[in-house]
């Protein structure tokens, strides 16, 4: 559109055509909000076959992922889910910077909720949302109306937060008792004190100064990774490279270095920013990466019919004017090893055995009994059942016609969640082996199985049956 048509119009005219089709990315960023905590509240209630999406249950000593129960002996699939962790991090932080911390993390959504709806919108104590630079003085009515309703959420998220360690149908018998619940009432006081404390007092300089994340984040951007960026080619330079010197504090000093800067030096987007900082001087340890400062850059700048110079962009594509590159050797090397370890965790998950079962020899090798014509050897079966109900187990040895079950004699059974050691006797009646130099340990393999479900649960371990040495059963022989 030419100069003169767009002077014509009222800023209003202008910033409605021009933003026509926007979204700030703050309401993109309170959807998200409200599906992570709509999430987070939900699924401790969600189970399938008596399994939760997440939980980790020291009470019952199980840890619950992606609907499936496995039993803490079951730790073989941790460090997998480290690594899919740490990848993730990676992966994430090298692609988009810090976009966990303005989109996910709990700590920016307890403060918007503090902040902006509570402070500003519901009781009015802060001005506006667009300026969260001044501290509200006095109205202490208010802000105690402000305390008292975080508190409450406090203690909600804290219970939240506990529910993936006790699951919801526990937790809510448990708190009938707290005297008998101590660990858990001192874990939901401890943490809602803590919220409230960071929230109310703490506020942004959890993000600065607390949290680990936003120190080790910068050691994984490159030149390609996604940021809260000043385009200092149109804005202007406003600061000099070591982000410290001012070097025009007016937008008249501004033009006067480079008349073609575009930057009004409205500083709406200081103004917004939740910790006090000026993304003009660059990119800084200190931003969340919440995008307010574009938004109000992009209305600043939609007035005049101009894009903003605050955008969510690479350094490199700001340099070279083009959009940022998402595929790099970075990223590739990063998502392939995450999907290989995302494989690897299925895998092991496709593998979990749905009951446990350990075999440990008695201290005696063997018996000879019946005069030399039968061989017994014992063992210890610590059987587990891993499952929501009860079930029956026995046990066979496969490919051994020659070696048979003395003890125990029939199935027996389990309840859900309990282990029992059983005493297994196996004998054999026919010759299995002629040396007369040592023993012959025969390996075996023990097939063990709920009679209800032979196909899925089961499982196999090996083990051996000794024979004795042939000349001492001939000697029983005589
Ligand atoms: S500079 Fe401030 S407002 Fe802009 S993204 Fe960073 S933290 Fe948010
Ligand atoms: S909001 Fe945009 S125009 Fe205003 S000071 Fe910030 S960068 Fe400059």
């Amino acid at each position: 559109m030419a100069e003169a048509e767009i002077a014509k119009k009222s800023k209003k005219e202008r910033l409605k055509e021009y933003l026509k089709d926007w979204t700030p990315y703050r309401f993109q960023r309170y959807y998200t909000f409200i599906a992570v905590t709509v999430f987070s509240l939900i699924i401790p209630w969600i189970k399938i076959n008596g399994a939760h999406f997440f939980l980790l249950n020291f009470d019952n000593k199980q840890i619950h992922m992606f609907f499936t129960k496995f039993d803490m002996q079951e730790l073989y699939m941790m460090p997998f889910l480290l690594i899919f962790g740490f990848l993730g991090v990676f992966f994430l932080t090298t692609l988009a910077g810090r976009i966990w911390c303005g989109w996910l993390c709990p700590q920016t959504i307890f403060r918007i909720i503090y902040r902006d709806l509570l402070e500003t919108k519901l009781l009015g104590i802060r001005r506006s949302i667009q300026n969260k630079q001044p501290e509200p003085k006095g109205q202490f009515g208010k802000k105690s109306v402000a305390f008292i309703i975080w508190s409450i959420l406090s203690f909600i998220a804290a219970a939240n937060f506990v529910w993936f360690f006790v699951p919801p149908e526990d937790f809510f018998q448990y708190i009938q008792n707290p005297s008998e619940h101590g660990v858990m009432m001192g874990t939901i006081i401890t943490l809602a004190l803590f919220l409230i404390y960071d929230v109310v007092k703490l506020k942004e300089d959890f993000c600065i100064y607390v949290c680990p994340y936003a120190r080790v984040q910068s050691v994984m951007y490159d030149e390609e990774t996604i940021q809260t960026i000043y385009n200092t080619h149109r804005g202007g330079h406003i600061y000099d490279h070591d982000q410290q010197t001012k070097l025009a504090n007016t937008q008249k000093e501004l033009l006067a270095t480079d008349d073609s800067s575009e930057c009004t030096y409205c500083d709406a987007c200081v103004r917004v920013c939740p910790t006090h900082i000026d993304i003009k001087a660059g990119t800084q340890l200190e931003c969340i990466n919440c995008l307010e400062c574009a938004d109000a850059c992009t209305e600043v700048m939609g007035a005049l019919g101009k894009e903003s110079l605050i955008t969510w962009t690479s350094y490199s594509a700001v340099e070279e004017e083009r959009k940022p590159k998402f595929l790099r050797f970075r990223t590739i090397a990063y998502g392939v090893a995450l999907v290989l370890s995302l494989l690897g965790l299925f895998w092991m998950g496709s593998t979990k055995e749905y009951m446990l079962l350990n075999i440990n020899r008695t201290t005696q090798l063997y018996k000879i009994k019946d005069e030399g014509q039968r061989v017994t050897n014992a063992y210890t079966f610590l059987f587990q059942n891993t499952e929501n109900e009860d079930h029956k187990y026995y046990f066979e040895i496969v490919g051994h016609d020659d070696i048979k079950i003395e003890r125990p004699a029939k199935a027996f059974k389990l309840r859900a969640g309990t282990k029992s050691k059983k005493v297994v006797v196996l004998s054999t009646t026919q010759v299995l082996s002629k040396d007369t130099k040592k023993d012959t340990p025969i390996p075996i393999t023990i097939k063990a199985y709920a009679i209800e479900d032979k196909v899925k649960i089961t499982v196999q371990r090996n083990t051996t049956f000794v024979y004795p040495r042939y000349d001492i059963l001939q000697e029983h022989q005589k």
